[in-house]
């Protein structure tokens, strides 16, 4: 396993992770997930991933779980949540990025995860409802009292990110240092060109998402939504319409078989070409992989020692077939 910074901060993090969303809880029973994380930890992934949302806080009750039992030291792995949609009603607060939710929210994950500190704590999402300086203090105070490490955003604008940083220079409080996007052969722009100018100065760190864009770019949905999958799976209606009905899906699905041509000419599997092409981004500091079963995730790791294949020429090649497409 390689690992890599978190941006400016001094956190080292492995350049492959886990996360729970959709699968724990949900898509896959404990024994599975289980399998997996275990799988996970001992190939040297440190960062395990996941959100008050995931399965209405069930994903964190089965990963904490299945850390308590685990037995591994506490310094030897990093776990994440994320606050922003709630889990529990709909009423006001249990939502949002207020001062309450931030902290019950960090209250409930602790509990859910059965650590005394969360390493990495997440904005889920932006929200324009509260001062920035309202949630920035919030998490400032959850780092001063020792409940949360690190803390960052996830799908914010560059413009966001920088007034959090801004206020939080302004007021004297810990700084986001990484932000979460989705980032994959057909989805680039904001990774690429929007964040630049940030990973000078701050220094963002970015762990990303869907790096196989939640299954497109394994060739599995080409020919109709298989049994067995993420978007086949009861109550995944809602992500199957959100993937197969996205703008300029007709052409995305039309670049796969190219872009198996080409992992094969390479001698290896698109998942472990699409997921090595997101490791080569230097700007990326984690990719968080998703598998339902320990089978995929072992495929997944083989990324790591396709790395060095990608040559430039490759680079170029994929970027002229995933380039056209993507987002
Ligand atoms: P991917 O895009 O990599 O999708 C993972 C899914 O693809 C698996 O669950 C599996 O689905 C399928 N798959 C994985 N490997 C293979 C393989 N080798 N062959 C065939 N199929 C494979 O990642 P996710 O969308 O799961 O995102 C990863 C993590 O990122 C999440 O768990 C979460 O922690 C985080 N995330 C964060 C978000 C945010 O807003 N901050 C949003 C979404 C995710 P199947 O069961 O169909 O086989």
């Amino acid at each position: 396993m390689l690992y890599r910074p978190l941006g400016k901060s001094g956190l080292q993090v492995s350049a492959l992770s886990f996360g729970a969303w959709v699968t724990f809880g949900k898509q896959i029973g404990d024994p599975a997930a289980r399998a997996l994380m275990h799988a996970a930890y001992d190939a040297g992934i440190n960062f395990f991933d996941n959100a008050e949302a995931y399965a209405d806080g069930q994903a964190e009750l089965v990963m904490g779980a299945i850390l308590k039992k685990s037995g591994w030291r506490r310094s030897s792995f990093l776990v994440s949540s994320k606050v922003f949609f709630g889990c529990e009603d709909d009423k006001p607060n249990q939502s949002g990025l207020s001062r309450k939710h931030v902290v019950e929210a960090c209250h409930a994950a602790l509990q859910r995860l059965q650590v005394d500190y969360l390493d990495l704590y997440y904005c889920h999402r932006p929200d324009p409802a509260v001062p920035v300086e309202e949630t920035a203090r919030a998490m400032h105070d959850l780092i001063v009292q020792g409940k949360v490490l690190y803390w960052g955003t996830s799908e914010w604008s560059p413009e966001q990110i920088k007034a959090a940083h801004a206020a939080c220079e302004r007021l004297g409080l810990h700084t986001p240092v990484v932000e979460q996007p989705q980032y994959n052969l057909f989805h680039r722009s904001r990774v690429e060109k929007e964040y630049a100018p940030l990973y000078k100065s701050p220094g963002l760190g970015t762990t990303i998402w869907s790096p196989l864009a939640s299954g497109l770019l394994t060739g599995k949905y080409n020919a109709g939504v298989p049994k067995g999958s993420r978007l086949n799976a009861p109550g995944m209606e809602w992500l199957r319409d959100m993937i197969l009905q996205q703008p300029g899906i007709e052409q995305k699905l039309a670049a796969v078989p190219k872009l198996a041509a080409l992992a094969a000419e390479l001698g290896t599997s698109l998942p472990r070409l699409a997921i090595a092409w997101c490791l080569k981004n230097p700007h990326v500091s984690t990719v968080i992989l998703g598998a339902s079963r320990v089978e995929q995730l072992q495929e997944n790791l083989g990324a790591l020692d396709l790395v060095e294949k990608i040559t430039p020429a490759v680079m170029k090649r994929l970027d002229a077939i995933s380039g056209p497409v993507a987002d």
